[in-house]
C-alpha cells in the first residue's frame, strides 16, 4: 500500500514538474514574443527620427558627384518604404524647406510646407512650422545704415606667378587677395555672424522712381554684409599670372573656373570669389539671406568673365596691344568664334543669377566718372547698354571705377547731370569706395553706399581698420612681398 502510494505521489509530482516546465517556457515564449515586437517598434520608431540624418547624406551625395547619386537615392527610397505607413513628408520637400529657414526665410519654408499635398496629416510638419513661426517673433530688423559692403578684386590662386617680380606684382600686391586670405576673411566673417544680404534687400525702387528703405529681419546675433567684385572680366594682362582664365559650367551644371596650367593643360575647380563663395554657401546656407550671394561689376572692353564678347573681337577695330596679341594668338577667331563667346557667356550669367548673383556696371571702359564729363559719360554709358547689358541683363547698380563718384559726400542734388543722366537710363543705386566701417546714404530717388576693399593694401597698411571682420596678421599670406608698395 505504502509503496503504491509512494508510487503514485512520485508520478503526481512527476507530472507537477512538467506542468510548471510546459508553464514556464510557455511563458518564456511569450516574454520573447514580447520583446521582439517592443524591438520591431524601437527599430521602426528610430527610422522615422533618423529621417533627416538620411536626407543629409542625401542632400550630400547630390552635392557631390554624380557617382553618390545611386547610393543617394537608394537612401532615399529606403526611408520611403521604411514609413510607408505613416504618410511621411517627401525628403526633398523637407530638405528644400529646411534650406529655406537657414537662410532666414521663414515665410518661403512655411508656404513651402503648407502647399504640400500631405500637410495637413503630417505632425513633423506642423511642428516645423510651428518651430519657424515662434522663430520669426525672436528676429529683430537691423539698421540699414550700418550695413557694411566689402568687395574684391580677381583672386590669386598661385602667388609664385602673381609675385614673379614682373611689372604687375606690385598692383596684385596691392588690389588682390590670394585664395587662402579670401577663404580665411570668410571663414571669420562666418564665425562673427555676417550674412550676405543683396543690395536690392536694403532698398526698393518704386513705380514712380523714388527709392523706399528695405526691411532686413536676422536673429538678434547676425549681420548683414553686401559683397562685391570688381573686373571679373579675366583682362587679357593677367594671363599667365596665376589667376583664373574664365567662369564656366561644368558637367554637374555648376558654376566653376576654369584655370590654364603652366604646361598648358587646363584645371575646373573653385579658383575664384564665385564659386568659392557657392561651395561656401552650399555647406552654410545660414551664410546667405534668402539665397542672396554677392554682385559682380563688369565693363566690357575685354568682355565679361572671361569670355571676348565685346564688339572689338568682332570688328577687329581700335584694338589695344593686348588685343593684337590676342588675335595674333588666335588667328582662327572669327565671327563665329565670337558668337560662341557670347552664347557661352550668356549661360554662364544666367546660371550665376540662378544661384543668386547679381551684375552691375563697372562702365565699359573702367572709367573715372568724377574726371570725365557727361559726354564722355554717355557714349560709355551706351557701350555697356550695347554689348555687356544682353549678356548679363538689366541692372540698377552701378559700381563706380576707381571708386570714383559723380557727387560729394553730402548727397547728389537736382543739378547733378551726371546723376540726372545715370537716373534715366536706369541706375537707382551707386557705389563708391569708403574705408570706414559702413557708409550708406539713402536720397528720395537713389542708394548710395560705401566699400571697403579687403586687399593685400589694407592689409597690410591698415589692419585695424579691418577688426571688426578679421584679424589681419593671421590672414595676410605670407607669400606676399613686403612692403606692400604705397599707393
Ligand atoms: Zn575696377
Amino acid at each position: 500500500m505504502e509503496e503504491q502510494e509512494n508510487a503514485e505521489r512520485a508520478a503526481k509530482r512527476k507530472a507537477k514538474r512538467r506542468r510548471t516546465v510546459l508553464v514556464c517556457g510557455m511563458v518564456i515564449a511569450v516574454l520573447v514574443l514580447l520583446i521582439a515586437v517592443l524591438l520591431f517598434l524601437v527599430v521602426q520608431g528610430n527610422a522615422g527620427r533618423m529621417a533627416p540624418w538620411k536626407q543629409e547624406k542625401v542632400q550630400k551625395g547630390t552635392e557631390n558627384m554624380t557617382e553618390d547619386t545611386s547610393a543617394a537615392e537608394s537612401a532615399e527610397t529606403e526611408t520611403e518604404s521604411e514609413t510607408e505607413t505613416e504618410t511621411e513628408p517627401p525628403a526633398e520637400v523637407l530638405e528644400e524647406a529646411d534650406r529655406l529657414a537657414a537662410m532666414y526665410d521663414y515665410d518661403g519654408a512655411i508656404a513651402l510646407l503648407k502647399e504640400d499635398p500631405g500637410f495637413a496629416d503630417s505632425q513633423e510638419m506642423a511642428d516645423k512650422v510651428a518651430q519657424w513661426e515662434a522663430t520669426k517673433e525672436t528676429l529683430v530688423e537691423y539698421p540699414l545704415d550700418q550695413v557694411t559692403h566689402v568687395f574684391y578684386h580677381t583672386l590669386v590662386k598661385d602667388t609664385s606667378l602673381a609675385f614673379d617680380g614682373d611689372s604687375n606684382e606690385g598692383g596684385y600686391n596691392q588690389v588682390m587677395t590670394t585664395i587662402d586670405e579670401f577663404n580665411k576673411i570668410t571663414q571669420s566673417m562666418y564665425e562673427k555672424g555676417y550674412v550676405l544680404v543683396s543690395l536690392h534687400d536694403m532698398c526698393t525702387v518704386n513705380e514712380d522712381g523714388t527709392v523706399s528703405r528695405g526691411k532686413i529681419l536676422l536673429p538678434p546675433d547676425k549681420k548683414p554684409f553686401v559683397l562685391s567684385q570688381d573686373d571679373v572680366s579675366y583682362y587679357h594682362y593677367m594671363d599667365g599670372d596665376g589667376m583664373a582664365s574664365k567662369l564656366v559650367i561644368d558637367e554637374n551644371g555648376k558654376v566653376k573656373n576654369e584655370y590654364i596650367e603652366q604646361d598648358g593643360s587646363v584645371s575646373v575647380g573653385d579658383f575664384d570669389m564665385v564659386p568659392l563663395i557657392d561651395t561656401f554657401v552650399e555647406e552654410h546656407p545660414d551664410f546667405s539671406y534668402h539665397g542672396a550671394k554677392g554682385i559682380i561689376a563688369l565693363t566690357g572692353y575685354n568682355g565679361v568673365l572671361g569670355y571676348r564678347t565685346d564688339i572689338a573681337y568682332k570688328t577687329r577695330e581700335n584694338l589695344d596691344e593686348y588685343q593684337e596679341k590676342f588675335f595674333q594668338e588666335h588667328p582662327d577667331f572669327n565671327e563665329d568664334s565670337f558668337k560662341k563667346e557670347v552664347k557661352k557667356a550668356k549661360k554662364v550669367a544666367k546660371a550665376m543669377k540662378k544661384n543668386g548673383w547679381e551684375f552691375a556696371s563697372h562702365t565699359w571702359g573702367h572709367m573715372n566718372v568724377t574726371e570725365s564729363d557727361l559726354s564722355r559719360i554717355q557714349t560709355d554709358t551706351e557701350k555697356w547698354m550695347s554689348y555687356v547689358k544682353p549678356i548679363v541683363g538689366d541692372t540698377d547698380v552701378i559700381i563706380f571705377a576707381f571708386g570714383a563718384d559723380i557727387g560729394g559726400w553730402e548727397g547728389y542734388t537736382s543739378d547733378n547731370e551726371k546723376f540726372n543722366y545715370l537716373k534715366n537710363v536706369g541706375f537707382n543705386i551707386f557705389c563708391n569706395v569708403d574705408s570706414s566701417q559702413y557708409w550708406v546714404q539713402f536720397g528720395n530717388t537713389y542708394m548710395r553706399q560705401g566699400r571697403r576693399n579687403l586687399d593685400g593694401y589694407r592689409m597690410y597698411y591698415n589692419p585695424e581698420m579691418v577688426e571688426d571682420l578679421f584679424d589681419a596678421s593671421s590672414v595676410f599670406d605670407p607669400a606676399r612681398p613686403t612692403p606692400v608698395p604705397e599707393m
